[in-house]
């Protein structure tokens, strides 16, 4: 049972993932991918004919049907996310699955399920501690994690780091893909601006070894003054 709790948000392309899972290893602690369970829903509305974001809300079984068949492990080192017996560790990282998740993370009854799902994940973690990364994570779903950091980057710094993850896309492509997908969210999550008591973590001049320095003083510098207390 995992009861140190680090959240992590921030907007796509700022590293939070890259950079928690980077943190994580050096800890030994967990890493949750919170996005991942939005994403493989997305997945299961495209692979599922009749299956939409509004029958989601209105049917609850199928977030049931869903909760049987994800899995997602929580070890920085074997990261990989299961539907049933399919990996789908690849298949959400498409772009037809990032122009879906919006859609699907906008309803609210997804939201109060995915908010439950990632507590029991992160608590069910073995590990000492576990990084949680994603949009709400510091300020609805783990707002009484140890550690909270809000990651962010300048949106031209964004922009450029996802075009280079992702070759195959335009940058103009990419581009309207990041800032459509961030207006959309925004909507939902305001994860630009700190909550009381989050850490901001500009990495807009920072390298990546240097943004996964900062993650780690903020951290150790919140674990003394626990230990402290
Ligand atoms: O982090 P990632 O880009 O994989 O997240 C995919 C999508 O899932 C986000 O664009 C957002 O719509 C949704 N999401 C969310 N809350 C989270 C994590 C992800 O709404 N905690």
């Amino acid at each position: 049972m995992s009861n140190f709790f680090v959240a992590i948000d921030g907007p796509a392309g700022s590293g939070k993932s890259s950079v928690s899972k980077a943190v994580a290893r050096l800890l030994g602690f967990g890493y949750l991918d919170t996005g991942a369970a939005y994403r493989a829903l997305a997945w299961m509305v495209q692979n599922n004919d009749g299956l939409t974001p509004e029958v989601l809300a209105s049917d609850p079984s199928q977030l049931k049907t869903f909760e049987a068949n994800y899995r997602i492990n929580t070890d920085a080192e074997n990261y990989s996310v299961m539907f049933g017996s399919e990996n789908i560790t690849d298949a959400i990282r498409e772009p037809k699955i990032a122009e879906a998740v919006s859609l699907v993370a906008r309803v609210p009854q997804v939201r109060e399920f995915m908010l439950q799902l990632t507590r029991s994940l992160a608590r069910d973690c073995q590990k000492p501690g576990i990084i949680v990364e994603g949009r709400d994570i510091t300020t609805v779903v783990l707002a009484d994690a140890q550690v909270r950091i809000l990651l962010t980057a300048a949106e031209t710094v964004r922009l450029k780091r996802r075009s280079n993850e992702l070759g195959q896309i335009s940058a103009d492509a990419m581009a309207r893909q990041i800032s459509e997908r961030d207006a959309s969210d925004a909507k939902v999550v305001d994860f630009m601006t700190p909550a009381f008591g989050v850490v901001l973590v500009d990495s807009s001049d920072l390298n990546f070894d240097q943004t996964v320095s900062a993650v780690l003083e903020v951290i150790e510098q919140q674990f003394k003054r626990e230990t402290n207390d």
